[in-house]
């Protein structure tokens, strides 16, 4: 089990940056190497029958490079306990198998990841898990729906995917826990560079490590990390019973990435804010859906809870037809699904990342298109963006 990340930070890190770099890295012991080393052996030798070295037993039940981004995770999402999984979707999986009985109801917000749904629908559903849907950001909607029938979880995405909709996580952890429900926020888009869910009341952390953590388009990768012991307890059997672990290089991978989380999204929300403004004056395109807008509905939540708006910028244009030419347009901005990276991708959702839940209450409008914003001179983004634009 995961200490406290105070426990498990070798230097007196207190703030977010020292800690993404330190948390879980002490050096080697042996040789001083001042990266810790992958350790790729999948067994470990027992001095006598059940003499563990350290509890490493089997390359499934534990590793070092894995304890070291676990450690790393915990210290920056200021939680407890943290597990590391091979994808967003396995950590979810295990959150959900973790907590769930047959019977048992989960309010998800109407645009969360795709995948989230799908899992709970299509996976989950014939096990007998119920899930329904409401607008997160509308908590007097959340309540209403929570007075009619109960929820074991209330899942939610802020800022929400694609449609960057911004839910008070405060007044959504107070509601939920009124109900009796757990309080689970996917922290995927913000990363905890920019907004720390469990401090401001939630149960659950979920991230898709694939996209901000790992920061490079590079690694596959998922985390949980949670407070209380008896939940972390479960979780940490299902990662082992189950066995969607990260492997040492994507461990390895994320760890690095992580080391400069921080520069990296002061960099995509300052790329960001300037592509939302330059589009917000631009006379094809019809919305631009970025928090950091001041007319955008949840601005001044998101300026409460986040410290910076993130990286991803939405647009809807005038129609279907002209999003798609749009974004096979963009030449900087290449045409690919996920998102986080350190180069800017664009994505038409309703074909792509969302096209599992077209014709649902979770479809995405055929006009909007997605933009991760990444980290190049800003010049080139807008030349690229207003290139694609004049083609319309
Ligand atoms: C990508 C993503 C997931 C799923 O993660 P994988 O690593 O692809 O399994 C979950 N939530 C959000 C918000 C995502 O963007």
């Amino acid at each position: 089990m995961t200490e406290s990340p105070a426990a498990r930070t070798t230097v007196p890190a207190r703030s977010f940056e020292s800690l993404a770099v330190h948390a879980g890295q002490a050096f080697d012991p042996t040789t001083g190497a001042v990266i810790p080393p992958v350790h790729f052996s999948t067994t470990y030798a027992q001095a006598g029958i059940g003499g563990l070295h350290n509890g490493y037993e089997y390359g499934r039940s534990g590793n070092p490079t894995r304890t070291a981004l676990e450690r790393q995770l915990a210290a920056i999402e200021g939680g407890l306990h943290a597990f590391s999984f091979s994808s967003g979707l396995a950590a979810e999986d295990a959150l959900l198998r973790a907590v769930l009985q047959p019977g048992d109801e989960v309010l998800l917000g109407s645009d969360v990841y795709g995948g989230t749904y799908r899992l709970l629908a299509r996976v989950l559903g014939p096990w007998g898990v119920g899930v329904r849907v409401v607008d997160m950001s509308d908590l007097d909607a959340v309540a209403a729906s929570l007075a009619e029938r109960p929820a074991r979880i209330l899942w939610v995405e802020t800022p929400s995917n694609p449609l960057l909709k911004i839910t008070d996580i405060v007044g959504l952890a107070r509601l939920g826990h009124e109900a009796g429900a757990l309080v689970v926020v996917d922290n995927t888009f913000a990363s905890p560079a920019l907004q720390q869910p469990l401090s401001l009341g939630a149960d659950v952390v979920v991230h898709s490590a694939t996209k901000y953590l790992g920061g490079h388009s590079d690694v596959v990768g998922g985390a949980l990390v949670v407070d209380d012991d008896a939940l972390a307890e479960k979780v940490k059997f299902l990662q082992f019973a189950v066995g969607a672990v990260s492997g040492p290089l994507d461990a390895f991978l994320t760890t690095r990435g992580i080391k400069t989380l921080a520069v990296r999204m002061q960099r995509h929300s300052e790329n960001a804010g300037a592509v939302a403004e330059f589009l917000s004056r631009h006379e094809r395109v019809a919305h631009v859906y970025y928090p950091g807008l001041p007319d955008h509905p949840g601005h001044e939540i998101a300026a409460r809870q986040m410290s910076g708006f993130g990286g991803i910028v939405s647009l809807a244009l005038a129609d279907g037809p002209a999003a798609r030419r749009f974004a096979e347009s963009t030449r900087m901005f290449q045409l690919a699904e996920s998102l986080g990276g350190v180069e800017s991708l664009v994505n038409y959702p309703d074909e792509m990342t969302h096209a599992s839940v077209r014709g649902t209450e979770l479809a995405v409008p055929v006009e909007v298109v997605r933009l991760s914003v990444g980290i190049e001179a800003i010049d080139d983004l807008l030349a690229d963006l207003d290139g694609a634009l004049a083609l319309l």
